[in-house]
């Protein structure tokens, strides 16, 4: 609006010069014709006095004539001024609008339209237009914890640098956020040259950067992909947002992979970008349909073989993809942020199933990292406790131990908020990589479960005892590390993948701890799980009184 406002009356204006101009140029026309006859009668005058003066209309009409002249130029002139500072401000508004204002670097759409170029081969001459899309590593925590102040530094830094590497032709651009890209116009047949170069701003990108918070260390993960450039395009817009579609694809893996790299496109990542499309979108209708359950897989304390408790574990049998692995869904219904509502729901009917359990029986709970990040999750999880009326205190939350890869402070925070509703909270997937021995002394944890892929490798360890290869009791391997890490911190153990009695006999000798897996069966449905509770004579009251009630039904 404001705009439109400023540019009427200089429009207004700049049509009124054109009437100027118009007037001034028919007043010159007008002193030719009055001066020719006017000019020698004054002159005449001048020089005889006897001679008559001209008329004085003619006179005045001459005179206005030139002031007419002299408005008319000053006004041209400033048109021409005026016109010159309006170009000069467009070019500049245009600049403007190809430039991300905070790095000055191009922003998205100068981008397209310089990929679109280099597509077409235009510039420099080239075989190949390439994008490389790049995305910094844990920007958010940056900001989080440094301010924004040091956030734009990063920033500012990282667009220099790339400026500075950027090769031959190369443009740099900012997308949004923490995300840049280089177009890159390679004239080489050989791609090396471009391994190469993305090798060298990778690690030139991770040298620290100075900001007023200090040297600060920033990765970046990187995916590169090109184009022949001698490949006819119909749609060259069509063209370059599939190139920085594969780019980002690919820098996706590169996150994947472990962050702080690059990774070139390959067409298996598009199948599986399609798969994963197709799977959010049979997880939603899944969600809709009721298609997920919880499963239940026992734990038993190792010593007595006594039931101690279930873990829940989510499972789906999709009417469109069959039987689905957590393995597989659980991932997917992360990124697509359908895990609250997957997990909630399947909490709140294990909440309901673990009701009709004995009072000694505790259940089990895995949470994504998603969930943890959530700051809303521990009032859903109460919420949830309190329409089943399920004792938290029987409740364990299993965190996995790649959480703690994230911000500690904020796990810290979120498991102090469980604990404070009086659930449990465990350390899950413990000794796959993250945990410090720090993290694990300042964390309340209740309980660490040893992960499955080292309790399995227990099984060797059994049959070199079996051959007298090796005494069981003095071995060490990283379950007993990890058993005395639990001891040594106080902390009560579970050892999860339990497939054979050699395994069992293993762990026991190494004191005590609850343990689960196949050796004790699979995870089973509610129904089953019923079923061997009444057997075992562990159902709660009510629910013995409602078997009961059945059998009498049913005799
Ligand atoms: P996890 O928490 O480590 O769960 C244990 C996994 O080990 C389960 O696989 C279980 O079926 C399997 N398992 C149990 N005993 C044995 C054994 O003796 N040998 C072997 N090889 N495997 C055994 P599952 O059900 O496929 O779950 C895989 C992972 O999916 C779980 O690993 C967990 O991280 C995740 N998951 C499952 N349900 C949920 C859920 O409701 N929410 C979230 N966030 N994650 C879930
Ligand atoms: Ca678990
Ligand atoms: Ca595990």
């Amino acid at each position: 609006m404001e705009k439109k406002k400023d540019q009427l009356p200089r429009l207004d204006k700049a049509q009124r010069d054109i009437v100027m101009l118009g007037i001034a140029t028919a007043a010159i026309l007008l002193f030719v014709g009055i001066g020719g006859t006017v000019m020698p009668q004054v002159a005449q005058h001048w020089v005889d006095s006897s001679v008559a003066p001209p008329d004085t209309a003619l006179v005045n009409a001459l005179l206005l004539n030139i002031a007419l002249i002299i408005f008319g130029w000053r006004r041209y002139s400033d048109l021409r001024k005026e016109i010159d500072q309006r170009r000069e401000a467009e070019e500049k508004a245009k600049r403007l609008s190809q430039l991300d204002p905070l790095t000055g670097c191009f922003n998205r759409r100068s981008a397209t339209e310089k990929l679109m170029n280099a597509i077409a081969g235009e510039g420099l001459a080239h075989r190949y237009a390439g994008f490389v899309m790049i995305d910094l590593d844990g920007f958010k925590e940056i900001n989080d914890t440094n301010g924004h102040q040091a956030g734009d530094e990063v920033l500012l830094s990282i667009a220099d640098r790339l400026r500075e590497v950027a090769p031959e032709g190369a443009s740099v651009a900012r997308l949004g956020g923490d995300e840049f890209a280089v177009i890159l116009q390679i004239s080489d047949t050989d791609l090396e040259v471009v391994e190469s170069w993305v090798s060298v701003m990778i690690a030139k990108i991770a040298l620290p950067i100075e900001t007023e918070m200090g040297p600060l260390n920033v990765t970046i993960s990187a995916g590169v992909a090109v184009h022949d450039v001698g490949k006819q395009v119909a749609n060259l817009e069509g063209a370059a947002r599939k190139l920085m579609h594969r780019a980002d694809l690919a820098m996706y893996q590169a996150k994947k992979d472990g962050r702080n790299r690059y990774c070139w496109f390959d067409t298996a990542m598009e199948v599986e970008a399609r798969l994963r499309r197709e799977m959010e979108a049979a997880i939603r209708k899944g969600l809709e349909r009721g298609e997920f359950s919880p499963h239940y897989e026992q734990q038993v304390d190792l010593e007595t073989g006594q039931l101690v408790g279930f873990e829940m574990l989510a499972r789906w049998t999709s009417a469109d993809l069959g039987p689905v692995s957590p393995d597989i869904f659980i991932p997917v219904a992360e990124n697509c942020g359908l895990i609250g509502a997957l997990s909630e729901s399947l909490i709140g009917r294990a909440l309901e199933d673990a009701k009709s359990w004995d009072k000694s029986l505790s259940l089990s709970v895995n949470i994504s990292p998603m969930q943890l990040r959530d700051p809303w999750f521990p009032q859903k999880l109460l919420k949830l406790l309190l329409a089943s009326e399920f004792p938290p205190a029987r409740l364990d939350v299993e965190i996995s131990e790649s959480c703690l890869q994230e911000n500690l402070s904020a796990v810290q925070t979120m498991i102090v908020s469980l604990k404070n509703l009086g659930v449990r909270v465990s350390l899950d997937d413990f000794g796959t990589g993250f945990a410090t021995l720090t993290q694990l002394r300042t964390l309340p944890f209740d309980r660490v479960k040893i992960d499955r892929s080292f309790v399995g490798e227990l099984r060797k360890v059994a049959e070199a005892a079996s051959e007298g290869a090796i005494d069981r009791e003095q071995h060490d391997h990283i379950v007993s590390t990890l058993v005395s890490l639990g001891k040594g911190l106080h902390i009560p153990v579970t050892a999860e993948g339990i497939e054979d009695a050699s395994i069992l006999e293993t762990l026991r000798s190494m004191g005590e701890m609850k343990g689960q897996g196949y050796l004790y069966g699979k995870p089973e449905d509610a129904a089953a799980v019923l079923k061997r509770l009444a057997q075992l004579n562990m159902l709660s009251e009510p629910s013995v009184a409602n078997t009961e009630d059945d059998q009498r039904k049913s005799a």
